[in-house]
């Protein structure tokens, strides 16, 4: 069977589109989100719709916990204000209700799935060591993890190793942003699992950045929010 998981939507209905239609013809059966399907992004509501319509499995991220109160603003940096602000205009009750009852952990299918950590998932910590990655291999039973949270797909194995992936192995696997990739290349990232042959592939996908540019200036958002999709930043 084949799995896509998805992480930070960020409201970019352009990129998510996108992503949607390689899952379609890649025939992929489920499709997990790791949440932050909302922040930054122009359109939250229609984001949280196909969220709805077509992942299986959709966990709340921290911009999703600050859009409906329970995460404090003052944890978000200037232009993460912004956009959550704007998007509590915006957003329909019965979508803040939708996104106040997801779950901040799942392990649907022998996997783990978080937005940001296993060993704390609603405390929205960044695994940017190794010394943070053993830790949060000692916080899952799973052979793999995956997380999003950094936009920056990464494959740590159990040995250190770095985007070395082996079937069978243990990995916490970063599946990088759908809607605000930081990795230097602006195309959209999702993971993709075949549970057959246990095989793992980060797929990338072109999308018009400037539909969802023009959006972001649209609606009021800062310039900035627009800027960074173009680099991938
Ligand atoms: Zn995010």
């Amino acid at each position: 069977m084949l799995i896509a998981v998805l992480s930070d939507i960020h409201g970019n209905l352009e990129a998510f589109k996108e992503v949607l239609k390689k899952v379609e013809d890649l025939k992929v059966e489920t499709v997990y989100c790791l949440g932050d399907t909302v922040g930054y992004g122009p359109f939250p509501n229609e984001c949280v719709d196909l969220v709805r319509e077509h992942c299986t499995v959709v966990l709340k991220g921290n911009h999703d916990s600050g859009l409906v109160g329970d995460t404090p603003l003052d944890d978000f940096n200037h232009y993460g204000v912004s956009a959550i602000q704007w998007s509590k205009g915006v957003v329909t009750k019965e979508n803040c209700a939708y996104l106040q009852s997801l779950p901040y952990s799942a392990e649907p299918n022998g996997l783990t799935l978080v937005h940001s950590s296993p060993e704390r998932p609603d405390a929205w910590s960044y695994i940017l060591t190794m010394r943070a990655a053993q830790e949060n291999f000692a916080a899952f039973k799973t052979t793999l993890c995956f997380i999003g949270h950094t936009h920056v797909p990464i494959i740590i194995g159990e040995d250190g190793a770095i985007n070395k992936y082996k079937p069978g192995a243990r990995h916490i696997i970063n599946v990088g942003s759908v809607g605000q990739p930081r990795d230097g290349n602006p195309d959209a990232a999702f993971g993709l699992l075949d549970t057959t042959t246990g095989d793992y592939s980060l797929i990338r996908v072109h999308y018009e950045v400037q539909v969802t540019a023009r959006a972001v200036r649209d609606v009021g958002l800062p310039e900035f929010l627009a800027q960074r999709l173009f680099q991938g930043s």
